[in-house]
């Protein structure tokens, strides 16, 4: 009798990230599909201090199963304040809805351990950095990995971050600049600033003339005691990227002290306390880039697709990156899903489908942050002689609230493959 399955689909995934590890766990659940995970790195470890999770993460890591472990700080009040006086600028309204959608600031280790604990045993492949590829046409794509070792796959999915190996193959000519803003992150122990006032009793965005001081408790205290409590604090440096020509790592290396206290030494004085209780060696240092919009996220005649940092390098931009690379693996999934019979694969239709989704989603971010930035430029060309408190104005105007961005940050990805289906159903379509 024949089999009613599909034929076996033999899926990579470039990168043990988010979007990497989210799209093992989607992918895994299809019927007959063989996914692995080939992850440069020796072991899985997050470097980067927090990260925010808010509804539209929330949502996706539900419906792949990962919510229950993560858990953090959630984040009840976010203050604005002038980095140089303290001055409450602005106090973002609480959050509305149901608990267990508010935003929270996690500790990034936790959300990466919820995750590989749903991704199947075995799927992952440590120590193999992806060098190459090559398109093999109807027999589908050889990669081919620094320790000399090759595979075969039907269909590679590009996990592999801003510096994407994967986007560089099928995009030879896309390139990613440095933004001219470098981050230095780290976590430090909540009882060592604990007595600085003002500091740990909300999110904190402390701005300054030329970067800013970010700092955010990131544990929920029912899970965490309070000698185990961290702090985390993103400290950012902006600068004119055409004129810094110092080198530029692009993520995670140590930074000294004196070198991150250097441009802090007109903050407020709690912002400095902070700053020196950061023992020496914990800082890391991340310089941002980002690249121009790709036209389409797939490749090699739909033997390709690239998810998270690797489809939109837009270097952290609204803070969400992780939700966007969770999404963009469960919606492949979904499209695989949907498009496969017990013939074919027909990754065409998946990969199209894939696409029309996410890529407008892109396109409208790309869109609102060129909007910003005119925004500004414009404030600047009507009032040539902006001070400090001007400029400042309008950058936090420029932020946008969580209503003002509620295609992004109250995205429910399991609606927006329905609207999908049931505009399929009107077209006519499957
Ligand atoms: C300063 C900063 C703050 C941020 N804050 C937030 C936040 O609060 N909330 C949020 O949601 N997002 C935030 N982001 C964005 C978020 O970190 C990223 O969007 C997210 O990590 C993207 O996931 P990814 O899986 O696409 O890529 P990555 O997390 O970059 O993972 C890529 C993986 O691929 C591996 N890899 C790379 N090249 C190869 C290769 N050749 N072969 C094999 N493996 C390879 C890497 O080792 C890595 O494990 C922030 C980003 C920055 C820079």
């Amino acid at each position: 009798m024949p089999s009613s399955q599909p034929p076996l689909l033999r899926i990579a995934i470039i990168g043990g990230g988010p979007g990497g590890l989210g799209s093992a766990i989607a992918l895994s659940s299809l019927d007959n599909v063989e996914v692995t995970i080939y992850e440069q790195a020796k072991e899985l470890r997050e470097i980067g201090a927090g990260i925010r999770i808010g509804f539209n993460c929330w949502t996706v890591l539900g419906l792949l199963g990962a919510a229950e472990g993560v858990k953090g700080h959630v984040k009840t009040q976010v203050l604005h304040r002038n980095g140089l006086t303290g001055e409450i600028l602005k106090a973002n309204p609480p959050p509305k809805g149901p608990l267990e959608f508010w935003p929270q600031r996690v500790r990034r280790t936790r959300l990466q351990s919820a995750l590989k604990a749903k991704v199947p045993e075995g799927t992952i492949k440590l120590q193999k950095r992806l060098s190459s590829l090559e398109d093999l046409g109807s027999d589908g794509v050889r990669l081919n990995f620094e320790d000399g070792t090759e595979t075969i796959a039907d269909l590679v999915v590009g996990g592999d971050g801003i510096r994407s190996v994967v986007r560089e193959a099928v995009f030879p000519d896309h390139s990613i600049k440095f933004t001219g803003t470098t981050i230095f992150r780290v976590l430090i122990p909540v009882s060592s600033i604990s007595h600085t006032p003002d500091l740990t009793v909300a999110t904190s965005w402390w701005h300054g003339p030329t970067g800013h001081f970010y700092g955010s408790l990131v544990d929920d205290p029912s899970e965490t005691s309070p000698e185990e409590q961290k702090f985390e604090i993103a400290a950012r440096k902006v600068v004119d990227p055409t004129t810094d020509l110092g080198k530029k790592f692009s993520w995670g290396v140590p930074a000294t002290k004196e070198r991150v206290e250097s441009f802090f030494t007109n903050f407020d004085p709690r912002v400095r306390e902070a700053l020196s209780k950061v023992p020496e060696g914990d800082w890391k240092e991340f310089s941002a880039f980002a690249g121009p919009r790709l036209e389409k996220l797939t490749g090699w005649d739909n033997k390709i697709v690239l998810i998270g940092d690797a489809s939109h390098p837009l270097s952290g931009a609204f803070g969400s990156g992780a939700a966007f690379a969770l999404e963009d693996g469960w919606i492949l999934a979904r499209a695989i899903e949907h498009t496969r019979t017990s013939r074919t694969n027909n990754l065409g239709a998946a990969l199209d489908i894939f696409d029309t989704i996410r890529s407008p989603y892109y396109l409208r971010m790309y869109e609102y942050l060129d909007q910003q930035k005119a925004k500004i430029v414009e404030g600047k060309a009507v009032n040539p002689g902006q001070t400090f408190e001007d400029s400042l104005k309008a950058r936090i105007n420029s932020f946008g609230g969580e209503e003002q961005l509620s295609w992004i940050y109250g995205n429910n990805i399991e609606g927006v493959w329905k609207e999908f289906l049931d505009n399929e159903n009107i077209n006519g379509g499957k």
